[in-house]
C-alpha cells in the first residue's frame, strides 16, 4: 500500500463538475488500497479574479492583506472537495495549512517552507480518512501566526513539501495538459510530451517561464528524492516522470532553507574570443557560431550584451586547446562583417587565453536576490576584477583573470561555505539527456541597461547589492566586453533582466547609487527565448541551431545568456511567440499529434 499525495490545480478544479470528476479519481485511488493526501489549488482564475479586486481599491496593496485575501481561494475548493468526497461515501477531512502545521517564514507572499508537523495528517490518514489540504498556504512561526503564502502557483510546492515530510511513495501533480511538453502547448499545439526529465531540466525550464510546475516544487523534489510525476487529470495517460539523483540524507527542518549555494565549480582551461562592433542585425550570431560548429567547436560561455548605436559585441568561451581553430572562424568571418554596409565602425576580434571561468551553482538562489551580489562583493574584496558575468537561474558564472583563479575559489567557498565541485563538464552527468529537452518563453520581463560602469573590482558589487538590499530579484545577468576609456578610467556595460513589476523599484534603487555609472535604461519590449536541456554539454552546434531558427525568421537578438545546460536570448517582444515557434520547430520537437487544452 502506498502513501501518495496527489495535487490538482485551478483547472482541475474549476467547476462542480469537475470537483467531482476529481472526487471520483481520489476515491478509486483509496480503492485500490492507497492512502491519499490531496493538495489542491483555487478554482479556476479564482486567484486572479481576488487579485483583481484588490487592484479595483488600491495600486498598493499590502502584501499581508494580499495573503490574507488570496489564501481564501484555497480553502473553497477544499470544502467543496471533501464534500464531494463524503457524498461518494469516502471518508474525508478538509485542512488549511495552518491546520496541517505548514510553517513558514514570516515573507508575505513568498514565504518558505520551513517544517511541516505531519502528526494531525497521521491521525487523520490512520482513520482512513482522505486529508484534503489547502495549498500555496501556510503560517508564520512567529507569536502572531500569520497567514503567509509561497508565490503565485506555491500549491505544487505545497504539495511536493507535504510529500517530502510524509516520506510519501510518490507525488503526483494533476493538471490541465497531458504532462510536461517540449514546450506550452498553448502557444506551440504541436507540443511533444515527455515522458521524463532531469529535476536540473525541470528546474531551468520552470524559472525560464514554463509555468507547468513552480521551480521550488522541483527543488524540493531534488532535495529529497521525491519521486515526482505530472499528469491530466482529464486522462489515465502516466503523464511525464521529473527524475532525480539519490540525494544525501536531509534533515525535514528548514525544509526550503537549503543553502542557496551547493558548489563552487572552476574551470581553468578556458580562453576567451570577443567579437567587437559587429553589425546589430539577424543573423550575425547564427554565421559566426555556424561556422565554429562547422569546425567541431563546443563554445562554452557566450554573451551578447546590449548594443551602443548599431553594433554589438558578442563574446564567447572555448577550451584552450581548440582556441586556435575558434579564433580562425572569427578572424575570417571579421572582415566580412566590416563590410556590411550597415557597420559604421569596424569589427574587431579579441582573444585572451589566461582566463578562468568560476561559478555558484545551487538551486536555493532562485527568488533570493542576495545571491550573486554576495559572489561580486566576495571577488571585489579579494581585489579581483570581473570580466566577463553569465548567469543561469540557478547557477552564476564569472570569467578572471587565470591567476585570480585559485583566491577566488578560496574566497567563494568560504564565504558561501562549500567546497569546490568537480566540474560539470568533465562529469557529463545527464550522457543521455537530448541536446534540448524544452523551449520556454518568458514574456513577463524587462531588460535594464546600466551603461559605462567603470571597470574595477567591486562595481557588479555595489549595482546587484544595492538591489539585493530592495528585494528585487534579478535574472540574467551579463557584463559587456566591450571596454570604454571615459575619462581616464575604463568602464564597461552591465546588463540584467527583472521582473516587469520591479522595474520602478530597481531604476530607483540604482539612482540612489550616485557614482559609478552614467545612465540607466530600460527595455520593457522584450522576451525571453530558453533552450534546455542537460545533452547540451559538450556538443558542438546548438547554440547555432538556436541563432539559426532565429536568423530565419529575421529576428534579432537583444542579448544572449547562456549556462552549461541552457541558453537564453532576448528577443523583441513582440517576435516572442514567433521565436518560440521558430526555435521548437528548429529542433524538431513537434509530435505527432497536436494536444488539446481545456479553455
Ligand atoms: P495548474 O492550475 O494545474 O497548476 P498551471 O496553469 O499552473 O496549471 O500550469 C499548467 C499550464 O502550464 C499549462 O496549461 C500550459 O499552458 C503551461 N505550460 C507552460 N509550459 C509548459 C510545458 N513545457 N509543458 C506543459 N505545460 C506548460
Ligand atoms: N492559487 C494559487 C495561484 O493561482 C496557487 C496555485 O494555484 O498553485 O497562484
Ligand atoms: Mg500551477
Amino acid at each position: 500500500m502506498a502513501l501518495i499525495v496527489q495535487k490538482y490545480g485551478g483547472t482541475s478544479v474549476g467547476s462542480v463538475e469537475r470537483i467531482q470528476t476529481v472526487a471520483q479519481r481520489i476515491h478509486r485511488t483509496v480503492q485500490q488500497g492507497n492512502t491519499v493526501v490531496v493538495v489542491v489549488s483555487a478554482m479556476g482564475k479564482t486567484t486572479d479574479t481576488l487579485v483583481s479586486l484588490a487592484q479595483e481599491i488600491t495600486a498598493n496593496p499590502s502584501r499581508r492583506e494580499m495573503d490574507m485575501l488570496l489564501s481564501t481561494g484555497e480553502q473553497v475548493t477544499i470544502a467543496l472537495m471533501t464534500m464531494a468526497l463524503q457524498e461518494i461515501g469516502q471518508a474525508a477531512i478538509s485542512l488549511t495549512g495552518a491546520q496541517v502545521g505548514i510553517v513558514t517564514e514570516a515573507e508575505h507572499s513568498r514565504a518558505r517552507i520551513l517544517s511541516i508537523k505531519p502528526d494531525r495528517i497521521k491521525r487523520h490518514l490512520d482513520k482512513a480518512e482522505v486529508v484534503v489540504v489547502a495549498g500555496f498556504q501556510g503560517i508564520s512561526s512567529v507569536e502572531d501566526l500569520e497567514i503567509t503564502t509561497l508565490g503565485r502557483g506555491g500549491s505544487d510546492t505545497s504539495a511536493v513539501a507535504l510529500a517530502a515530510s510524509l516520506k510519501a511513495s510518490f507525488c503526483e501533480i494533476y493538471t490541465d495538459v497531458p504532462g510536461i511538453l517540449t514546450t506550452d502547448p498553448r502557444l506551440v499545439p504541436e507540443a511533444r510530451l515527455m515522458e521524463e526529465i532531469t529535476c536540473d531540466e525541470m528546474l531551468e525550464l520552470a524559472s525560464l517561464g514554463a509555468k507547468v510546475l513552480h521551480p521550488r516544487a522541483v527543488e524540493i523534489a531534488r532535495n529529497y528524492g521525491v519521486p515526482l510525476v505530472v499528469r491530466s487529470s482529464w486522462s489515465e495517460a502516466p503523464g511525464t516522470r521529473v527524475i532525480s539523483p539519490i540525494p544525501k540524507p536531509r534533515s525535514l527542518e528548514g525544509l526550503e532553507l537549503t543553502k542557496a549555494v551547493d558548489g563552487v565549480e572552476f574551470d581553468r582551461d578556458q580562453a576567451k574570443i570577443a567579437l567587437l562592433r559587429v553589425p546589430d542585425h539577424p543573423g550575425i550570431a547564427a554565421r559566426l557560431f555556424g561556422e565554429i560548429a562547422h569546425q567541431q567547436v563546443d563554445v562554452d560561455l557566450i554573451i551578447q550584451s546590449i548594443h551602443e548605436g548599431n553594433s554589438n559585441d558578442i563574446a564567447f568561451t572555448v577550451i584552450k586547446n581548440v582556441l586556435s581553430k575558434a579564433e580562425a572562424v572569427a578572424e575570417a568571418i571579421a572582415p566580412a562583417l566590416r563590410s556590411t554596409p550597415s557597420n559604421v565602425t569596424e569589427a574587431e576580434v579579441m582573444v585572451e587565453t589566461g582566463v578562468a571561468k568560476i561559478s555558484i551553482a545551487g538551486a536555493g538562489m532562485i527568488g533570493r536576490p542576495g545571491i550573486a551580489a554576495k559572489m561580486f562583493k566576495t571577488l571585489a574584496q579579494a581585489n579581483i576584477n570581473i570580466e566577463m558575468i553569465s548567469t543561469s537561474e540557478v547557477k552564476v558564472s564569472c570569467v578572471v583573470a587565470k591567476e585570480d583563479g585559485d583566491r577566488a575559489i578560496a574566497v567563494l567557498c568560504e564565504a558561501f561555505n562549500v567546497q569546490l565541485s568537480p566540474n560539470p563538464v568533465a562529469t557529463n552527468a545527464v550522457a543521455m539527456s537530448p541536446p534540448v529537452r524544452g523551449v520556454a518563453l518568458d514574456m513577463k520581463q524587462a531588460q535594464i541597461a546600466i551603461r559605462h560602469v567603470k571597470d574595477k573590482p567591486g562595481m557588479a558589487a555595489s549595482i546587484f547589492g544595492v538591489l539585493a538590499d530592495n528585494n528585487i530579484s534579478v535574472d540574467t545577468i551579463i557584463q559587456s566586453q566591450r571596454c570604454r576609456i571615459l575619462a581616464g578610467m575604463p568602464t564597461r556595460d552591465i546588463a540584467f533582466t527583472v521582473a516587469q513589476g520591479e522595474v520602478e523599484a530597481a531604476c530607483t534603487a540604482l539612482n540612489r547609487l550616485a557614482d559609478g555609472f552614467d545612465e540607466v535604461i530600460v527595455d520593457d519590449d522584450i522576451a525571453k527565448v530558453s533552450i534546455v536541456g542537460a545533452g547540451m554539454v559538450g556538443q558542438p552546434g546548438v547554440a547555432a541551431k538556436f541563432f539559426t531558427a532565429l536568423a530565419q525568421e529575421k529576428i534579432n537578438i537583444k542579448m544572449i545568456a547562456t549556462s552549461e545546460i541552457k541558453i537564453s536570448c532576448v528577443v523583441p517582444k513582440e517576435e516572442g511567440v514567433k521565436a518560440l515557434k521558430a526555435v521548437h520547430h528548429g529542433f524538431e520537437l513537434a509530435g505527432i499529434e497536436t494536444v488539446e487544452v481545456p479553455a
